[in-house]
């Protein structure tokens, strides 16, 4: 069995991923790709009732995996965790908006270091909500802006109603 802490690219959010919780009693219970069923797992995953695993499908085998790492699993789904950070950061409407469509795209440096990755933007974007009131659009992709020696700035689509 592998640690999906030690596989980098471990698609936590794919829905090709099978997860199961196992229970001190031996039970096994499948979890569906859905955030109302992750959320309760890790809650029992972080109070030690359960361990967490998962079926990676790969090329020409599925591999076995202890999601050692719960934390990952919790950001992939947008689950606040005890630990989250306020984050600090500056924003201003990207010169690429139109003004009118009904999700703005805002030009957003993480001041406090934090990267936007497919693996966290559903936490991302729920941070945002939680701090800032922010809707944000999480299917579109993310685009980043690199200038040399500068910030990463990314490009997020915010519902415009929602800015402020
Ligand atoms: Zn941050």
């Amino acid at each position: 069995m592998k640690r999906a802490s030690e596989n980098k690219e471990f698609p936590y959010a794919s829905k090709f991923v099978c997860y199961f919780e196992v229970f001190p009693d031996g039970t096994v219970a499948e979890i569906s790709n859905d955030v109302r069923a992750v959320e309760p797992a890790f809650q029992r995953a972080s109070e030690g009732t359960v361990k967490i695993y998962a079926v990676l499908p790969e090329r020409y085998v599925s591999s076995l995996y202890e999601i050692d790492d719960i934390n990952l699993l919790a950001d992939a789904y947008g689950i606040a965790r005890p630990d989250d950070h306020v984050h600090d950061i500056s924003w201003k409407l990207s010169s690429i908006d139109d003004g009118r469509s009904s999700y703005a795209s805002v030009e957003v440096v993480f001041l406090c270091g934090c990267k936007v990755t497919f693996d966290n933007i559903r936490k991302i974007a729920a941070d945002l909500q939680r701090q800032k009131g922010w809707i944000m659009a999480t299917s579109t992709g993310i685009s980043c802006n690199y200038k040399p020696g500068g910030p990463e700035e990314y490009i997020l689509r915010i519902r415009r109603s929602s800015l402020k």
